[in-house]
């Protein structure tokens, strides 16, 4: 049976709320303020979830489309692979009950859905402990508008003195809620010292990523982005704009590691993130990117990327989801 809408919790703009009034939990829709859990879940006590981050955008015709949303569910059930998670869907059933959320939330603006599966309660008969099976697996999605963040004209990044963990430590190459701390301690530090993100190395010393973005440097010409064995997150958008480079004339993109002298000496920097999306790096560690301003390579990239999401370019509208 239908529930009636629930009150919109976030400020209202126009009457619509900010914040999705639904949430996807147990297995069902409910209001948001009804998707809770215990304390004793075990996600909570030892980061035991994994998550994704997912946007959707409005279209020419004012209707919203989520971006890649098929992808993101198949990095998300690799995340709970990697846990030993199994909540029972499918990709593409993970993308209808996500589609269902937005049509249901009726929000206005560009949308951020934040699906997290997570280690909930002990089955009966295990004992308390740091463990993944004997362990019930539980979904939650919830949504809220968030347009553009990032600063285009561009950001001034730290050099990290956190290093990403090394796969043989924790599986980065998975969104595993306990691996965020890093990412967390890595950010924090950086806004401390008056940058807006940090840019990580991993062990061996070679650029691995930003807090919650991948890297690209352009050097002569060339575009060039570390490769998954360099301990970093393989970034949907960073995969899109490896596809989006392709088509621009006279450029395509390398994987390839990238040194600490690479970043400092490429004549453009940016980070690319779903949240993020594409934000020029101007600065890293006080030395300037460049001449200090978005580079032509860069630009090209953001609007490349910004037609692509925005359903003007028809070669890549099949990433496109169209909510209602
Ligand atoms: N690295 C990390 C650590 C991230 O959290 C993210 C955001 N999901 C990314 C890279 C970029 O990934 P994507 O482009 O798929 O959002």
């Amino acid at each position: 049976m239908p529930q009636l809408a629930p009150a919109p919790l976030a400020s209202a703009q126009a009457g619509q709320p900010q914040v999705a009034p639904w949430a996807y939990h147990g297995g069902e829709f409910v209001p948001l303020s009804d998707a809770r859990v215990p304390i004793t879940t075990q996600a909570l006590q030892y980061g035991t979830g994994v998550f994704e981050g997912i946007r959707a955008y409005r279209q020419p015709d004012g209707g919203l489309a989520l971006f890649r949303a098929h992808d993101h569910y198949l990095r998300f059930l690799a995340s709970c692979r990697m846990l030993r998670i199994d909540t029972g869907e499918t990709a593409q059933e993970l993308c209808r009950l996500t589609v269902e959320l937005l049509d249901r939330s009726d929000c206005h603006g560009d949308m951020y859905v934040r699906p997290l599966a997570y280690k909930l309660r002990l089955l009966p008969g295990t004992p308390p402990g740091v463990q993944l099976r004997g362990v019930s697996d539980a979904l939650s999605i919830n949504a809220f508008v968030m347009g553009s963040y990032t600063d285009k004209q561009g950001i001034k990044c730290a050099l990290s003195s956190w290093r990403r963990p090394p796969e043989n430590v924790l599986p980065v190459r998975a969104k595993i809620t306990g691996g965020y701390v890093n990412n967390a301690l890595a950010l924090d530090d950086a806004r401390a010292a008056g940058y807006s993100d940090a840019i990580l190395l991993n062990t061996r010393g070679r650029v691995a990523e930003a807090t919650t973005s991948n890297v690209f440097v352009v050097t002569g010409g060339v575009l060039t982005t570390p490769p998954a064995g360099a301990d970093l997150l393989e970034g949907i958008t960073r995969d899109t704009v490896l596809a989006l480079a392709a088509d621009l004339p006279g450029l395509s993109g390398v994987v390839t590691e990238v040194t600490r002298d690479g970043l400092f000496t490429a004549d453009e920097v940016f980070l690319t993130g779903t949240g993020a999306e594409l934000v020029p790096v101007v600065q890293i560690a006080g030395r300037t990117v460049g001449d200090g301003q978005p580079g032509p390579v860069t630009r090209a990239l953001m609007a490349a990327y910004d037609d692509v999401v925005r359903g003007r370019n028809a070669r890549y509208r099949h990433w496109l989801l169209p909510i209602g």
